[in-house]
């Protein structure tokens, strides 16, 4: 179990988190049943047998919040609500896929407004580091990016602007109708439970696979999306949860963005060194220059969280990778054998 903040919720109050048929919002949702929540509404569009993770003991619902009268259902008699939906994935697919993105706008605006009707005392948004302005993130040797790099704005085409208007929205209803609003800007998240195959995969999750790919066919090698070259920080979902647990109890970040994220910052070179490493392999790499690759460089600057909450992601990235990449090659196997997968017995 993950070591409580000092400052988490009423045990008795109803938590409902939407996306949490997800990565993180199924994580989120394994984190407060642990810490002894009991009320707790679990919301996602996907019908709930495809849910990454189902949880005992939790109200589990199948509602699509990008409509106004589902996200009144979502937030009925809520305490706490935390936004962790929206249709997105890795560079593969918010490149590919803008309109879907954007779309997500739709979710955060009517879910402000049902749990501003419900009288919900806290709602937590999950805002992306895409929303950095993307001419600061040219060059692999990249200067980490801090909160006020957001303006001027020029932010990840689709993705990152849905990200940043709704912001936005989190912030003006808190200055115009007072709902307490907490903003957390992740950076590349990982873990298991996460995504890892089918095309939304993030890097971390990609190059495991791709390294058992690699071991089970014996091919010796790896394809790269780009060269390999491109800097980013990677969070284990285990310092995501306890940090937006943080934030969202902490009265000095009200409708305030903040970084959460790791600030160890790798080259994509440097990362599958690291599961070559961990799976014990060596692959001839296979560059692929046409493939999506996303900014140059991008790193969290952790100043403000440590100033505000004397804390900042902290698991070290080898450690975060060896139990991803476990779990991974658990999946693989499963699949292999035709049993089926953690998430399939769910
Ligand atoms: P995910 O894709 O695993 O989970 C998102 C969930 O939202 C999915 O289960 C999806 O079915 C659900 N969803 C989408 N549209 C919905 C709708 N209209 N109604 C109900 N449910 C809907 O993604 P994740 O990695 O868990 O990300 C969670 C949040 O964190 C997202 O807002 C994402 O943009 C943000 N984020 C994630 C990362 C990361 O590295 N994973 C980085 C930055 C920001």
């Amino acid at each position: 179990m993950i070591a409580a903040p000092e400052t988490s919720t009423d045990k008795d109050a109803l938590i409902v988190i939407v996306g949490a048929g997800g990565f993180i919002g199924g994580a989120l949702t394994r984190y407060f049943r642990q810490r002894g929540h009991h009320r707790i509404r679990a919301v996602d569009r996907k019908p709930i047998p495809e849910w990454y993770q189902r949880v005992p003991g939790v109200e589990s619902l199948c509602l699509d919040v990008s409509e106004p009268d589902h996200c009144r259902r979502a937030c009925e008699a809520a305490t706490e609500v935390y936004n962790l939906a929206a249709d997105m994935g890795g560079m593969g697919f918010i490149e590919h896929f803008r309109i879907e993105c954007l779309q997500s706008i739709l979710i955060n605006t009517y879910m402000l407004e049902a749990a501003h009707r419900a009288g919900v005392e806290r709602y937590f948004f999950a805002s992306s580091a895409c929303i950095y302005n993307t001419d600061l993130q040219k060059d692999p040797a990249v200067r980490a990016l801090k909160e006020s790099d957001a303006f001027p704005a020029m932010p990840e085409r689709g993705y990152g602007w849905e990200k940043l208007l709704s912001e936005m929205f989190c912030q003006e209803y808190w200055a115009e109708r007072g709902l307490k609003t907490y903003i957390a800007r992740f950076h590349n998240v990982y873990g298991p439970y996460g995504t890892w195959d089918g095309g939304r995969e993030k890097a971390p999750a990609a190059i495991c696979r791709k390294v058992i790919e690699a071991k089970d066919r014996g091919t010796g090698q790896i394809d790269i999306w780009g060269d390999g070259t491109q800097t980013r920080s990677f969070m284990f979902i285990d310092d995501c949860l306890a940090g937006i647990d943080r934030i969202v109890h902490c009265d000095d970040l009200i409708a305030t963005p903040i970084n959460l994220g790791s600030a160890e910052l790798i080259s994509i070179n440097q990362l599958v060194d690291l599961v070559e490493d961990i799976a014990g392999v060596k692959l001839r790499r296979q560059y692929k220059l046409d493939a999506p690759k996303g900014v140059a460089g991008r790193n969290s600057d952790n100043t403000m969280i440590r100033r505000v909450l004397g804390w900042e992601p902290c698991i070290p990235l080898r450690k975060g990778l060896a139990t991803t990449y476990a779990w991974i090659e658990q999946q693989y196997a499963s699949r292999k054998a035709g049993r089926p997968t953690t998430r399939e017995r769910a």
